[in-house]
């Protein structure tokens, strides 16, 4: 399997910005999913595995983007207050086979070939038909009404590149061109694992002292709707032992492994020590809120993201950090950054500059249609009420030390941070 090199995640010295560690992230990663072929129909939301050139032009001939009558335009002058014969018709796909002359036109339907000669079509709702004559408007530039062959598509066109979203509109542009099947990148295998002493899988009983499991369900979610494949390690116990074989064969079977907990440098987190006994680990101190150093590391020659513990904070690392990683190992390296909307802000609040961060933020039109954002009542990271309770994440730059009522923010959907 193809894998990344050794020093992928090496340790950046200094703290370092987000727009930093998102480039340092992308800069050695490389595709280790290999190309397959399937049916185009269950092909969406995969990504592109070759460059794809139309073979044909489209449309394929001309053709008429309305019901009407087709004719030459060079006759059309002669024509006024004479009016044509009708020929025939050519609907679509059933063309009008015959011969044409001057003075005279063929019905036509939506789609259907412009006869050989004719070059204009009248609307079927502008003509009047008297004693067998058909009677055009005034007015029809040369080309109305036609679609020209290849005005869509040219033959020879580079239509999709490699390494792209294949969208419904994607499916349908090589579908146009005669694609039944497509070559689209293997799923990204990713081995998922929480760990905590504390933690219990739900549907069990849960003991005094533990807590539910919500991170693997949470991350497992966002990474099947980032087009992985989840390979499901479990709970593991804060325990060097156990959190080391889990890794080891996690490393073994997946692409990617993501584990959550256990990196925040307390006796009982124990992910840096089991890495370092299969590979290598580094913390990333990213000038971030929410979200500890993040941990990047390799098991063997695969890689390893160490998200926190608390679910905020691992939701909003994996859609900021993990997401360009995925896409980068998946195939497709021009991700585009989340589309931002802007809003005012309802609230006031005072923030340290020089980090970046992410409220959890509603973002909706007020009384007037202004569109406004109202941040989650607090701020505690391990709140999984204020992710349900919010529509996206307001980001504030590093350089904004106050918000007052009114400033305008940019915000994040989650629709966006989960495409
Ligand atoms: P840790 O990073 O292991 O110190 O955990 C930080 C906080 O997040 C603690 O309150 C943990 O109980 C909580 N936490 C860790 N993992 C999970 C998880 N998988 N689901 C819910 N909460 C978690
Ligand atoms: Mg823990």
């Amino acid at each position: 399997m193809a894998r990344i090199p050794n020093d992928c995640f090496s340790a950046p010295e200094d703290m370092i910005s987000v727009e930093q560690a998102r480039e340092l992230i992308g800069a050695n990663l490389k595709t280790v999913t290999q190309a397959q072929t399937i049916p185009l129909s269950d092909a969406c939301a995969r990504l592109l595995a070759e460059d794809i050139t139309s073979h044909l032009n489209i449309p394929p001939s001309d053709n008429s983007a309305v019901d009407g009558y087709a004719f030459a335009h060079d006759s059309y002058e002669a024509a006024q207050g004479i009016g044509f014969s009708n020929l025939g018709r050519s609907a679509a796909g059933t063309p009008f086979n015959g011969t044409v002359s001057g003075n005279c036109c063929v019905k036509i339907f939506t789609g259907a070939i412009m006869p050989a000669g004719f070059d204009t079509v009248a609307m079927v709702e502008d003509i009047v038909e008297t004693e067998g004559k058909i009677h055009l408007p005034k007015g029809l530039k040369k080309g109305a009404n036609r679609r020209k062959a290849g005005e869509d598509i040219e033959i020879g066109t580079l239509i999709l590149k490699k390494g792209c979203v294949l969208r419904p509109q994607e499916i349908g542009h090589l579908a146009c061109i005669g694609y039944s099947e497509v070559p689209v990148f293997s799923k990204l295998k990713v081995g998922l694992l929480s760990t905590g002493d504390e933690l219990t899988e739900p549907g069990t009983p849960l003991k005094a002292g533990a807590i539910y499991d919500s991170n693997r369900f949470i991350l497992s979610s966002l990474l099947k709707k980032y087009g992985c494949e989840i390979v499901d390690y479990g709970i593991v116990p804060d325990d060097l032992d156990a959190i080391s074989k889990a890794l080891k064969k996690a490393g073994q079977e997946c692409d990617l492994v993501i584990s959550s907990g256990g990196v925040s440098m307390g006796d009982e987190d124990h992910v840096k020590a089991a890495i370092e006994e299969n590979g290598s680990l580094t913390f990333w101190r990213i000038a971030i809120k929410p979200g500890r150093p993040l941990a990047l590391g390799q098991i063997g020659t695969t890689p390893f993201v160490g998200l926190p513990g608390n679910p905020v904070a691992a939701l909003v690392c994996a859609t900021q950090f993990v997401r360009p990683l995925i896409s980068g190992l998946a195939g497709s390296h021009t991700i585009s950054p989340p589309l931002p909307v802007f809003g005012k802000s309802a609230f006031q609040m005072a923030k340290k500059s020089g980090r970046r961060e992410w409220l959890r933020g509603r973002y909706y039109l007020d009384a007037d249609g202004t569109p406004t954002l109202e941040k989650y009542k607090s701020e505690g990271s391990g709140l999984i009420s204020s992710l349900t309770w919010s529509n996206g994440l307001i980001e504030i730059p590093e350089e904004t030390t106050n918000i007052s009522v009114g400033t305008t923010l940019c915000f994040l959907p989650y629709s966006e941070l989960y495409e």
